[in-house]
Order: structure tokens, then C-alpha cells, then sequence
């Protein structure tokens, strides 16, 4: 029998069990903080094929990476996306896969994603105000959204997690409503500090930034939270849960505090560049080594060896603004990052 490979793990020491595969950059949506309305996409021929995706992700699991989580841009508008899941579900040693969705298209197929294997969602959703919504998104389809909310509801993800971008005299007013929304239905719900990306042309502006401790002030002006703990699977964020109820309330705050120490991720975006760090421009291209040709055991060695030379090279901290400038340095958005 081979002998098991060792684990991916960075200069830091940090071991890197956690892929997010972005399977498009294109999206129905335009968020603001995300995409705007200028943004061009990468030719379909740039993007990675849907056999190419599952040889990543492949790779990454003979790594020890054991959660793979299927992103975007909108992951849904992926054609063949549902086989896609099915395929990845079946890489012997995976054990979570999951995805992050706009939900405008999970009332069309909530039942299939989840009987393909994908076991939780994360949902985006930083409005219950269908004009708000037009606004922040340029798309007047929050009903679809919350028809998708309640159809993922019906057929049984384990867990669903609302991702909210607090932004200030944006949606500060709807913190408490989401929550309510939340609580309501059993979900979890996230807020996530705004990052600062190149080209979003609506972000990046320093007067919409609410810190983490300031919502969860709000929420606590309402709701009692207890037992705060980092999430078990390492992640990002600081969760509390809601007294008397089953839904955890979860703060992302890449500014107001580093989790950078404990990341145990990195991704991979359409174009099949692996970004070791949200927060750097570092990437290294495994799309040429998967289209250099070859057996598929060269190609998986090759790939392998791309993938740890990358881990190498991951950065310890993020750094979004240059430290002389303040201005945003990290150029491409989170729609072409693979969010
Ligand atoms: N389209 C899907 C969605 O919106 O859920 C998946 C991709 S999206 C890029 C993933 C997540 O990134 C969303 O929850 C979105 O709110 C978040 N995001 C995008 N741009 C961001 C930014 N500048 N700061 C913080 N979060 C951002
Ligand atoms: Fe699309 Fe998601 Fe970006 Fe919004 S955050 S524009 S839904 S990729």
C-alpha cells in the first residue's frame, strides 16, 4: 500500500485541510462590495473545465485536505455544476462538501444540490428590502432569494448560515431584522466586515466599515449570546450562540481581529489559480500544469507538487491596504477569488 502523503503544511506550521473551488467568476448579481457593474469576465476558455476541477480537487484530497466548499462568483450559474458536486462528493477521504450561494437559483434546484451530497449552505443575503436590494445588488430578485431561502429549508441541509456584509448607513438597520429572520427559521447567520478590494467600485469606502463589536452590540441590545468559541473547523469566525434557541450568531472580522494565526485554507479560482491568502496577489497556476498533457498520474503528480510549492509561499497575515498608502492592494475581487 502507498505510504499516507504528508500533510499540507505552510511555512508557519499551519496545516491547510480546507479548498474553496470556485467553479465560475460570472454571477447574476452585482454586489457592490464584490463585483460593481464594470467587471470583466475571464474567457470561457480560461476557465476551468469541469474535469479539470475535479482533478483539483482530487489533488487537494490525496493532500489531506478533507472540506472542499464550491464557490464563486455564482456557483449555480456553473452548467453542470450539480454533476460536478456529485463527482466530488464520491473523492474517496472527503468528508464535508458544502457550498456558498446568492440562493437565486436554489428554488429551482435545492432538492438536486442537496441529493448530489453537498451537506450545508451558506446563503448571502444582506437585505430583507426588495428596493435596498436593487440597490446593493442591481437585481430586483430578492423574492427568488427568499423563495431559494425557503426551499433549501425543505429538503434538509444540515446546517444553513446566512453571510451578511455589515455596512454601514448601507444595512445597519437590518442587522437586528436578519437576526430576527434567522431565529425565525432556525438558520445561522454571519456578519462579515467588509474587505477592500481593487476593483469593487462601490466598496472599499472607509464611511461603510462597521467593526464586528459594534453589531454584536446591537444584536445584544436585543438578544442574549453565550459561549463564545472559534468554529470548530478552524474557521474565520467568532461564534455565539442566541440564548433558548438553535441559531449561532458569527462575526468575520478580517480588520478589527486577525485569524489569520489559525487559517487552515486556501483557494483555488476559475482560472485555476491557487491563492495561498485572500489578502495577497500570490498565485500560482495550476491550469498549466494540468493542461501540459500527460498520463493522469503525471498530471496528478505535477499537480501535487504545484500545490506544495504553493503552501509554501503562503503568507502569514492578509493585507489588504499597502501600509504607506492605505489604499487597497489586492486588485482582483472576491467574484474572481473564489469567495
Ligand atoms: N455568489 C456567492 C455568494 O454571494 O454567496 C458566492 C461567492 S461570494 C464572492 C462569497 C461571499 O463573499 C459572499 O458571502 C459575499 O458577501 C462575500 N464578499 C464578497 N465581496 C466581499 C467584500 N469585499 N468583503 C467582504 N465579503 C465579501
Ligand atoms: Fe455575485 Fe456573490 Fe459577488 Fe454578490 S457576492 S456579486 S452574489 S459573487
Amino acid at each position: 500500500m502507498d505510504a499516507e502523503p504528508q500533510p499540507l503544511v505552510d511555512a508557519q506550521g499551519r496545516r491547510v485541510d480546507y479548498l474553496r473551488l470556485s467553479v465560475t467568476d460570472r454571477c447574476d448579481l452585482r454586489c457592490l462590495y464584490c463585483m460593481g457593474t464594470a467587471v470583466r469576465f475571464v474567457p470561457r476558455s480560461e476557465v476551468l473545465s469541469l474535469e479539470e476541477l475535479h482533478q483539483v480537487a482530487a489533488g487537494f484530497v490525496a493532500l489531506g485536505v478533507r472540506k472542499v466548499r464550491i464557490t464563486g462568483g455564482e456557483p449555480l450559474l456553473r452548467r453542470g455544476v450539480l454533476g460536478l458536486a456529485r463527482r466530488l462528493g464520491a473523492i474517496e477521504g472527503l468528508e464535508e462538501l458544502v457550498m456558498t450561494t446568492n440562493a437565486t437559483q436554489l428554488a429551482r434546484c435545492a432538492r438536486e444540490l442537496r441529493a448530489a451530497g453537498v451537506q450545508r449552505l451558506n446563503i448571502s443575503l444582506d437585505t430583507l428590502d426588495a428596493e435596498r436590494f436593487r440597490r446593493l445588488t442591481g437585481s430586483p430578485r430578492l423574492a427568488r432569494v427568499l423563495e431559494g431561502i425557503d426551499a433549501a429549508l425543505r429538503v434538509g441541509f444540515t446546517r444553513i448560515r446566512l453571510n451578511t456584509v455589515a455596512m454601514r448607513g448601507r444595512n445597519e438597520d437590518e442587522i437586528l431584522p436578519l437576526v430576527d429572520f434567522a431565529l425565525a427559521r432556525g438558520l445561522d447567520i454571519c456578519f462579515i466586515e467588509e474587505m477592500p478590494f481593487g476593483r469593487a467600485p462601490g466598496g472599499n469606502q472607509g464611511e461603510v466599515f462597521m467593526p464586528s463589536e459594534e453589531v454584536r452590540a446591537l444584536i445584544e441590545q436585543r438578544y442574549a449570546l453565550e459561549g463564545a468559541r472559534l468554529r470548530p473547523s478552524g474557521g474565520p469566525s467568532r461564534e455565539w450562540q442566541v440564548v433558548g434557541s438553535a441559531t449561532r450568531v458569527g462575526f468575520i472580522s478580517p480588520h478589527s481581529s486577525c485569524f489569520c494565526p489559525s487559517c487552515n485554507r486556501v483557494r483555488v479560482n476559475a482560472e485555476g489559480l491557487l491563492l495561498p491568502c485572500l489578502g495577497h496577489e500570490g498565485a500560482v497556476d495550476l491550469r498549466s500544469i494540468l493542461r501540459a498533457g500527460g498520463e493522469e498520474v503525471t498530471v496528478q503528480g505535477r499537480l501535487q507538487a504545484g500545490i506544495r510549492t504553493a503552501l509554501a509561499s503562503k503568507p502569514a497575515h492578509h493585507e489588504f491596504a499597502a501600509p504607506e498608502s492605505g489604499q487597497p492592494q489586492v486588485i482582483r475581487n472576491m467574484s474572481a477569488t473564489g469567495g
